[in-house]
């Protein structure tokens, strides 16, 4: 197969989304770099993709990865460029590597799972939505917490919903919100939902 062993591992998660693929799989594709478990943590935790493994889930078991769902789009330079390294020990050591939701620390055993927890370091305003990689727009997250707030964004949330969160978000965080919906809908006619549809909001 041509391409890089990273290319040939995303279009074997793309060619087999929401399958079950297992390490041996991941390894035969990824020949003859040995490196494909790294691979696979590179395009989870810098890139985005929405791999889940036994960490995630009790649906897979050690060694089995499921994408779940659409790759994020990489049109972006900004979509393209990864966290580095440095910047990923910033946002552990400003949050003492304590998951800013719940509170567990790497090392300690979730009591929810019976499993170790493990920190990601997720985006607070998502990239989706313009947010950064940044120390002020980056938070640690286990596992738990971390999936989470992905199952949130997955489920269409609720006008009135949605109005309280960005009511509670912080200035930097309505900016985003603001300018992204300006930005979208900037250039194309829109047909505004009647107040009426929404209830206790009075513009
Ligand atoms: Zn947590």
């Amino acid at each position: 197969m041509a391409g890089s062993a990273k290319s040939r591992i995303r279009q074997y998660f793309r060619d087999h989304a929401g399958e079950v693929v297992t390490a041996a799989q991941l390894q035969a594709v990824a020949q003859p770099v040995s490196e494909w478990a790294r691979r696979v943590r590179e395009l989870r935790d810098e890139e985005g993709w929405p791999i889940r493994t036994n960490h995630d889930t009790q649906d897979l078991k050690p060694g089995e990865y499921m994408l779940v769902g659409e790759p994020p789009a990489q049109s972006t330079k900004a979509m393209v460029r990864t966290m580095s390294q440095r910047l990923r020990a910033q946002v552990l050591d400003r949050d003492g590597s304590t998951c800013q939701m719940c509170g567990k620390t790497a090392g300690d055993i979730d009591p929810d799972t019976g499993r170790l927890v493990r920190l990601h370091i997720g985006h607070i305003v998502d990239k989706s939505f313009g947010g950064e990689d940044k120390l002020a727009n980056l938070r640690t997250l286990c596992s738990t917490c971390n999936q989470g707030a992905k199952n949130i964004t997955t489920e269409k949330p609720s006008t009135i919903w949605l109005l309280s969160q960005v009511r509670r978000a912080g200035n930097g965080e309505q900016l985003a919100v603001y300018n992204w919906l300006k930005s979208k809908y900037e250039s194309q006619p829109t047909s505004p939902v009647a107040s009426s549809e929404l209830p206790g909001f009075d513009g």
